[in-house]
């Protein structure tokens, strides 16, 4: 794949997975154009790399609708924003619920409804990577937001895969286990949590975010030309303990 001349759209690109994708792309000539909350962290990344910063909440509909609209061109979209919320299914507050779908579920329907329509208009030929988690086929406790945002986003790749595909537009999701980013650190720094779920991947070891953004830009390649609609586990082998 020559990446040289490509915009791409990575949400969620100021830490974690996001911005390991965002640095992986750049360093393969492509133009990110890199979509996050945090301005710190939008100023970091802009000094590690060459990129179009901008700075959006992408649960405040609103505001993320001009702000998608200003990141336009892309040839391609990496919808990687996310979060969650630790709570027992009893204790699952419904407004914290909501926020985890605003970012996890309807963000990525709302950026890719802007980015698709331009493309129709266009006549472009893109590709859309979802980074959804194994925690969409898998009961996680005290996940039951994430577990089911991430859940529908895997319903909502196959939908876009579906109906986008006659027009040569793939869009496909990947699904890792643990990695050790900030929100990673997050649910699973308990060792007592940590280690029964590692002891069940095959390769013995959570991920590394590098080796998920090796993964997504496989599926945004060339390379991938008939790969359309599918759930890449990225997990050392978890899914098919
Ligand atoms: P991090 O929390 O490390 O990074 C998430 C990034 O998304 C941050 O830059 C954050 O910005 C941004 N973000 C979060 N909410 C918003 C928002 N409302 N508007 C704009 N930007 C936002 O998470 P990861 O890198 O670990 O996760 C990336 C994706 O991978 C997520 O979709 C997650 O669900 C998924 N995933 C993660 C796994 C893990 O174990 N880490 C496993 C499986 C899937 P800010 O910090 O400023 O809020």
């Amino acid at each position: 794949m020559d990446w040289r001349g490509k915009r791409v759209l990575v949400t969620g690109a100021g830490k974690g997975i996001g911005r390991a994708t965002a640095v992986m792309l750049a360093r393969r000539g492509t133009k990110v154009v890199a979509m996050t909350r945090s301005k710190e962290d939008l100023k970091t990344l802009a000094a590690e790399i060459d990129c179009e910063p901008v700075c959006a909440d992408v649960a405040d509909s609103d505001a993320l609708r001009p702000a998608v609209l200003s990141a336009l061109p892309v040839d391609m979209l990496v919808n990687c924003a996310g979060t969650t919320v630790l709570s027992s299914f009893i204790d699952t507050d419904p407004e914290e619920f909501d926020r985890v779908f605003a970012v996890n579920t309807k963000a990525p329907v709302i950026i890719g409804q802007i980015v698709v329509r331009d493309w129709l208009r266009r006549g472009v030929v893109g590709a859309i990577v979802n980074v959804s988690s194994d925690a969409a086929r898998r009961a996680v406790a005290d996940h039951t937001a994430y577990c089911a945002s991430k859940a529908a986003l895997d319903a909502i790749t196959r939908v876009m895969a579906l109906e986008l595909g006659p027009s040569g537009i793939r869009v496909n999701s990947v699904n890792p286990t643990v990695t050790m980013t900030p929100m990673g650190v997050l649910a699973w720094s308990d060792p007592a949590k940590a280690d029964p779920v590692k002891a069940r991947i095959p390769l013995g070891r959570f991920l590394d975010p590098d080796e998920i953004a090796e993964a997504i830009l496989f599926l945004l390649s060339d390379e991938a030309s008939m790969i359309n609609g599918v759930s890449l586990a990225v997990d050392g082998g978890l899914a098919i303990t």
